[in-house]
């Protein structure tokens, strides 16, 4: 047996940062559910924001700015859970979540790719290497322009999603008409078109860096322990002529001089990139310099971030608690649809006043019949204009009763009724006037 023989069967064991291999596809598939969540969030009908009731679809059914339950209680739990998150882990949804983020990085990527790349590993000399020659063709400008311009469409059109429901964004990609879609909407696309062309053509991470407003909130609730990439200084000497994590970060952070408050998104690619540079080398021993962890590890003062967590955390839990029964309760005492019944406009000039407007809205996409009905009042005195109204979804719709001209003068009490087939029933109670009218006295004056 041959020296190599004997070589080749000694087991070779590679040191990793523990889950380093995994963080980059883990974090790309992160990336992609996240867009897709963000288009199946109103497309399912979860949340969407309900501009011409003035309020918004939660769970398949509109929510006034008057069912304060649900609204508050809502944004009190998506608060605190985002303060808990942003101590916990730090800016880790810029990282792995933001739609900004993954598609500046998609873009710098596909411009790399099409217009040249630099090399994104160990330069002795401590400059970056170039390791293909920049292929700027025409046709490769082209391929970029469009591809962006295809990404600038799609991405232009998530938003839409909030405002619309899929059949009718159907509809507008479609060019077929749809009485729900506003008629200016196609300048409103093309304008959101233009920007997000402009992001993700010039600015990019930039947008990150300086002007995302979100980032710095973030940054207010970071602390010592929060996730962050810590560095091996121990072990420095093999960073001599190594500019390679530097190189692997698209925020152009030196990951070996990480503070508290950086722009560190802990996107774990630094950590990826030393964790494959000591996996491959021959001459640097041990797993990479780099981890995302929590409090110092590497010198020996893990802090029980966990621990440091739930101390820190302790208002946001309790908010988030509050706001949850909140939202539960707001949900158990849901009303489905709720009427007024008001003096007709038509009649405000006339001084007997006959006419009532029922006004039945519907807050539920589903279908429901209401049906309406007056009591306290003999059936000869008074007109409903109908006795049940169908509703195919949300919406309003408006029901006459009139009282009849010969009642006597006096204070009439009666109520409306309005019950659904779904089970929903509610009364509205009025008292009518019935003013002495000159007919009355002609009679009793005959
Ligand atoms: S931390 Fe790792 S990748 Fe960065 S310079 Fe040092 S050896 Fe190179
Ligand atoms: S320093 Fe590392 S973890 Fe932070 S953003 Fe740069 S590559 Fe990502």
């Amino acid at each position: 047996m041959s020296a190599n023989d004997v070589l080749s069967e000694i087991p070779v064991v590679e040191q990793h940062v523990p889950g380093a291999k995994t963080l980059h596809p883990m974090r790309r598939y992160a990336q992609i559910a996240t867009l897709i969540v963000l288009i199946l969030i109103p497309a399912t009908g979860l949340f969407r924001i309900d501009p011409e009731a003035g309020g918004f679809i939660l769970l398949d059914r509109q929510i006034w700015f008057s069912d304060m339950l649900i609204v508050m209680g809502f944004w009190i739990f998506i608060a605190s859970l985002l303060i808990m998150m942003y101590s916990l882990v730090g800016s880790v949804f810029c990282g792995w979540m933001c739609p900004q983020n993954t598609v500046s990085e998609w873009a710098n990527q596909l411009t790399e790719r099409l217009l040249g790349r630099q090399a994104n590993m160990m330069d002795m000399s401590g400059s970056r290497m170039e390791v293909a020659v920049r292929r700027k063709s025409m046709l490769n400008y082209v391929i970029l322009g469009l591809a962006l311009l295809g990404a600038s469409m799609f991405y232009a059109l998530i938003p839409m999603f909030y405002f619309y429901p899929p059949q009718a964004i159907w509809s507008f990609v479609s060019f077929q008409y749809d009485e729900r879609l506003a008629g200016s909407l196609h300048w409103i696309y093309f304008v959101c078109v233009a920007v997000m062309l402009m992001d993700i053509t010039v600015i990019r991470h930039l947008l990150c860096k300086y002007m995302c407003i979100y980032r710095v909130w973030q940054h207010s609730f970071k602390t010592r322990d929060t996730l962050h990439v810590s560095y091996d200084v121990s072990r420095s000497d093999h960073c001599s002529h190594c500019h390679y994590c530097v190189d692997a970060c698209f925020l152009d952070i030196d990951p070996r001089k990480s503070e508290t408050f950086d722009s560190c998104v802990n996107c774990g690619e630094c950590v990826v990139a030393c964790d494959d540079l000591h996996s491959k080398s021959k001459k640097l021993e041990g797993p990479g310099l780099l981890r995302l962890s929590f409090g110092d590890e590497w010198k020996g003062k893990y802090r029980g971030a966990l621990g440091s967590f739930f101390v820190q955390a302790r208002t946001a839990t309790l908010a988030t608690l509050i706001g949850a029964a909140m939202f539960g309760t707001g949900l158990y005492a849901y009303e489905p649809a709720s009427f007024t019944v008001e003096r007709s406009k038509a009649e405000e000039n006339n001084s007997r006043m006959l006419d009532y407007r029922i006004n039945i809205a519907y807050k539920l996409f589903r279908p429901d019949i209401m049906h309406i009905s007056v009591q306290g009042l003999e059936p000869h005195t008074y007109t409903l204009e109908k006795s049940a109204v169908g509703f195919d979804g949300a919406g309003r719709q408006d029901v006459m009763l009139h009282l009849d001209g010969s009642l006597a003068a006096g204070l009439y009490r009666f109520k409306v009724s309005v019950t659904s087939d779904g089970g929903w029933s509610r009364d509205f109670q009025l008292v009518h006037y019935a003013k002495r009218d000159a007919r009355q006295d002609g009679k009793q004056g005959s």
